[in-house]
């Protein structure tokens, strides 16, 4: 089958498009021919190289996929040949203290599709058949491989970890990427005044377009205008994902008794600290991980019930994957960067 992959780690330069073997479906798996993948930061880092993860080569990365089933593995009846389907990236053990608690994404031995073992970059992919949901009807089979992994994220981020309510003020640090926005629409969704930043003039505006109350540029002034913005109180509720260039305006917006959930740090995982914020102000920090079979059925309900629809920056042939890479690395993208596979 043709796939995406690479031998060794390292740039983008590494990326080959050629040939693989076609993966087999273990019992309780299915086979999956891809229609559509997406990209995530994940594979950046993938391909890059992540100490203490040992990843075998070659490999083929991608965690966001959409397809058609195509084999099942021995004990698979919930999906027949045929079925069009989304799902959960996760990878879980299934018989864990956590993964029989239903905290599928605390697992022990938790991964993700693409990372540690081979993704949705290929004509075909194997995953679990309890990670499968039919794809959403509203739903292109582009905006299908966009939704997956950051929405689940931000669901869980925001729902699950976060306790968002109707109501609140939620600041949503570098708006643009996919779990960003994920939380830009979930928290309309659900009654939320959303303030975005970004230092793009452009993606505020496409911000502005998606609902966003507030555009604030991404500068050390964050803390500042969101205290302008609400009355001096601060967000019920920040989500950071960037990191080292945002951590200290993110303590510094939070209100007294709120929430700063992080999934991410794009920017670097070592930020300056302000540890009498967190006491003062009696902040909560949380950390969030994609998320469970749970939050996944909740997050498929919310999709398919309120036709909600992910961003989508640019389709590309995986054949272009190596600029599809590129244009993730320069963090050019409004959405999700899509590939499209001819299985
Ligand atoms: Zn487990």
């Amino acid at each position: 089958m043709k796939a995406l992959y690479f031998e060794e780690h390292g740039g983008i330069q590494n990326l080959v498009f050629g040939n693989r073997p076609e993966p087999e479906p273990g019992p309780g798996e299915v086979r999956v021919r891809l229609k559509t993948a997406a990209l995530n930061h994940l594979d950046l880092f993938v391909l890059g190289g992540m100490p203490g993860i040992p990843i075998g080569l070659p490999h083929i990365g991608g965690a966001d996929g959409a397809g058609v089933v195509d084999a099942l593995g021995a004990g698979v009846s919930a999906f027949e040949i045929g079925a069009e389907v989304v799902f959960d990236p996760g990878l879980s053990c299934g018989h864990c203290d956590y993964c029989r608690a239903g905290e599928q994404s605390l697992c022990v031995n938790f991964g993700v599709l693409g990372e540690h073992n081979d993704g949705t970059f290929a004509e075909k992919a194997v995953v679990a058949a309890d990670s499968l949901a039919p794809r959403p009807d509203h739903l292109s089979w582009e905006e299908a491989a966009a939704f997956g992994l950051t929405y689940l994220t931000a669901w869980r981020m925001l729902m699950t970890r976060g306790g968002l309510r109707t109501g609140e003020t939620l600041l949503i640090h570098g708006i643009g990427g996919g779990v960003s926005l994920a939380c830009l629409q979930l928290g309309k969704l659900a009654g939320c005044r959303v303030i975005v930043t970004s230092r793009s003039p452009e993606k505020l505006a496409r911000a502005g377009d998606l609902g966003a109350d507030e555009l604030l540029p991404a500068d050390d002034q964050v803390a500042r205008a969101v205290r302008g913005l609400t009355g001096k109180r601060g967000a019920d509720v920040v989500v950071d994902s960037v990191g080292e260039a945002t951590w200290m305006q993110s303590l510094k917006s939070a209100a007294k008794g709120g929430r700063i959930v992080t999934c991410g740090a794009t920017s670097g995982p070592n930020p300056k600290e302000e540890i009498r914020l967190i006491f003062w102000n009696q902040l909560s920090v949380i950390g969030s991980t994609m998320g469970s079979r749970d939050d996944w059925r909740r997050l498929m309900t919310a999709v398919t019930g309120h036709l909600l629809r992910p961003v989508v920056d640019v389709v590309l042939p995986l054949a272009e994957g190596r600029t599809a890479y590129r244009r993730l690395e320069d963090a050019e993208q409004f959405g999700k960067i899509v590939l499209s596979i001819d299985g």
